[in-house]
C-alpha cells in the first residue's frame, strides 16, 4: 500500500473510500518518541488493519500559552518514525482544519466531572475538556475501529474510554504500558526540555515510586507520607501524590487489589507525571457455567494468550470422585472422609504436549476421570461438605498469588470472590449437548447417542444448581456470555477486551 500525508479533514474521507479497511488509529501531538514507536508496533502487530497516525499540537489542551509555544516540534523525524515503525498514513492537520472558525457543529466537549477533577484536572483547569473535544473530533474524522493509547496518562484514558462509552462510538480502545528510558523515567515528549539536574529529580521520583509498588507487593499496604518526605529531602516539589481506586479514581479501599499511586511533580518550568498501579497479587479471572458451555476450551485459550495459569477445578472433583471409586472410600461417613482428604494431594503438571496432567496421589488421571462414570457421580460427591472444604482450600492455595484463569461452578462466588473479571459463560441444552459429543467423537471414547447425552447434561446441572453448598449461579458482578452462535475465537476475544478494561496493561507485568 503506498503510504500517505494527509493534511486536510476533506482528503481523510477520500482516502478512507480507497483504503477498503478497517482503521487503527494512533493520535499524537508529535515529537515522537519509543511510547509512540510502541503504540504503532503494536497497532500494525494486533491485526491487519490500516494504521493511520496522526500529529496535531492541540492547542484546547493547554493551559499555559507558553508551554504551547514552547511543545517540541520536530516533524520531518515524526514522519519517518512513523512510517518505518507500520504507520500506513499520516494526518498532519492545521488549527483551522480541526477547528474551522465558523463551523457551529464542532462543539466544545466537557470532561466528566468526577474524572476530571482529581490528579491533574486540579492544577490544569480545562485540559481534559480539551483533549475529549479534539479526540472526539478526530474520531469522527476518521471513523476508526480501534485508537491506540498509553497508559502513561492513566486518567486521560479513563476519560477517553468514558467519552466513546458516553457518546456510544463504535471504536474499541487498546492500551499500551508506560514506556520507561533507560534510567526509569516514562518516555515523554517534554524530557527534552529537562536539564540534567530535572532529570536526576524525576528519575529519583519514578524510582521511589517502583520501590513503593514492589514493597506494596510485600507489605500490602502503603505510606504516602514516607514517600512525601523522601522526595522532599530532594527539594522536588510535588503537586499531587494520590493513591485512589484505578477505574474510579476515588480514594483506595482497603479491599481494592489494584490500585493506583499517581503523582505529578514540578522541576523548574517543566511538570512531570508518572504513576504505579500496586497490586496485592496479579489478575484472577473466574469462569463459571454449566456443563457442556465451552469453559475448558475457552479458558485454555485464554490462560494461553494472556500468559495466565490454567486451573480446571472440575478436574479436581473428578479426580476425587475417581479416587472414591477406585477405593471405595465411604464418602457418607463425614468423619473418616474427613481424615482420608487430609492425605490426598492433587496436582497438576504441563505434559510434552503442553497440555495439563491431573495427577491425585501421584497417580495420573488426566484420561479416566473424563468417563462417564465419573460424570454421572461427580455432582453427588462435589456436594458433601468436606470435600468442597478441602478442594476450595486448595484451590485457593494455588491462586494465593494470582495470575491465573480458573473455571468451575463457585469461582466467582466462592473460591475468588475478589477476581478481577468474572465471566458465566452458558448456552442453550442443545448447543451444549453438540459440543459433547463432538467432544467425544474427537477422543474416541465411548459414545451416547444426543438425547440421553441431553438428559444427563441436565441431570448435572440440576444437581450442581440446587445443592446446599455453593451452588452453581452466577455472581452479582459476573458478565453473562451466551454462546450458541459464536465461534470459540469471538467469545476468546470478548473476554479478553473485557479483561484489558478491567486490568492495565502495566499491571500484568511481574
Ligand atoms: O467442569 P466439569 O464438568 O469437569 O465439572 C465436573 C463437576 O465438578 C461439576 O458437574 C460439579 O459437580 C463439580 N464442580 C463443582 N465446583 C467447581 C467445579 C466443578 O462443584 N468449581
Amino acid at each position: 500500500m503506498k503510504k500517505v500525508i494527509i493534511r486536510k479533514t476533506e482528503e481523510i474521507e477520500n482516502w478512507r473510500r480507497n483504503i477498503n479497511s478497517e482503521i487503527n488509529f494512533i493520535p499524537t501531538m508529535g515529537n515522537l518518541h519509543n511510547g509512540h514507536v510502541k503504540l504503532i508496533s503494536t497497532a500494525k502487530n494486533d491485526n491487519s488493519n490500516v494504521n493511520l497516525v496522526s500529529i496535531f499540537i492541540n492547542p484546547l489542551q493547554f493551559d499555559n500559552k507558553l508551554d504551547l509555544e514552547n511543545y517540541p516540534k520536530t516533524i520531518d523525524n515524526d514522519i519517518k518514525i512513523s512510517f518505518s515503525n507500520g504507520a500506513d498514513a499520516i494526518f498532519i492537520p492545521s488549527n483551522e482544519d480541526i477547528y474551522p472558525p465558523n463551523n457551529k457543529n464542532i462543539k466544545l466537549l466537557k470532561a466528566p466531572i468526577e474524572l476530571s477533577s482529581a490528579l491533574c484536572g486540579l492544577d490544569r483547569i480545562g485540559h481534559f475538556d480539551g483533549v475529549c473535544t479534539v479526540v472526539y473530533r478526530l474520531l469522527n474524522l476518521i471513523k476508526p475501529k480501534n485508537l491506540y493509547l498509553g497508559e502513561k496518562d492513566w486518567q486521560q484514558l479513563l476519560i477517553l474510554k468514558n467519552l466513546v462509552l458516553k457518546k456510544k462510538l463504535n471504536v474499541a480502545i487498546k492500551s499500551i504500558a508506560t514506556q520507561r528510558d533507560f534510567d526509569g523515567i516514562p518516555l515523554s515528549s517534554r524530557n527534552v526540555h529537562l536539564s540534567k539536574n530535572e532529570r536526576k529529580l524525576i528519575r529519583f521520583f519514578s524510582s521511589e515510586l517502583l520501590e513503593a509498588k514492589k514493597n506494596f507487593q510485600k507489605e500490602k499496604k502503603i505510606n504516602l507520607n514516607e514517600i512525601i518526605k523522601k522526595l522532599s529531602t530532594k527539594k522536588i516539589s510535588i503537586e499531587y501524590l494520590e493513591h485512589l481506586h484505578p477505574h474510579t479514581l476515588k480514594k483506595a479501599r482497603l479491599e481494592d487489589n489494584i490500585s493506583l499511586l499517581a503523582g505529578a511533580i514540578r522541576c523548574g518550568e517543566t511538570r512531570l507525571i508518572d504513576h504505579v498501579f500496586l497490586m496485592k497479587r496479579r489478575p484472577i479471572i473466574a469462569i463459571d457455567g454449566p456443563a457442556g458451555s465451552g469453559k475448558s476450551t475457552v479458558t485454555k485459550l485464554i490462560a494461553r494468550k494472556l500468559k495466565l495459569l490454567y486451573l480446571d477445578t472440575g478436574a479436581m472433583y473428578r479426580a476425587l470422585s475417581w479416587l472414591m471409586i477406585k477405593e471405595s472410600i465411604d464418602y457418607k461417613k463425614e468423619k473418616k472422609l474427613e481424615d482420608i482428604l487430609k492425605d490426598i494431594s492433587i496436582v497438576f503438571k504441563s505434559n510434552i504436549n503442553s497440555h495439563q496432567d491431573v495427577f491425585i496421589n501421584n497417580y495420573c488421571v488426566t484420561e479416566e476421570i473424563r468417563s462417564q462414570e465419573i460424570s454421572s457421580i461427580v455432582s453427588k460427591i462435589s456436594s458433601i461438605k468436606e470435600v468442597r472444604k478441602f478442594l476450595v482450600k486448595e484451590q485457593r492455595k494455588i491462586g494465593e498469588s494470582g495470575g491465573l484463569v480458573a473455571e468451575g461452578r463457585d469461582i466467582g462466588t466462592t473460591v475468588f470472590p475478589d477476581a478481577e473479571l468474572k465471566i458465566f459463560l452458558t448456552a442453550s441444552i442443545d448447543e451444549r449437548a453438540k459440543r459433547r459429543k463432538s467432544d467425544e467423537q474427537s477422543k474416541e471414547i465411548q459414545e451416547i447417542d444426543l438425547d440421553t447425552l441431553k438428559e444427563l447434561i441436565k441431570k448435572r446441572d440440576f444437581e450442581d444448581s440446587n445443592r446446599e453448598i455453593s451452588p452453581l449461579i452466577k455472581a452479582n458482578d459476573a458478565i453473562e456470555i451466551f454462546t450458541d452462535g459464536y465461534s470459540i475465537n469471538e467469545v476468546v476475544d470478548k473476554i479478553i477486551d473485557l479483561y484489558n478494561e478491567k486490568v492495565p496493561k502495566e499491571a500484568e507485568i511481574k
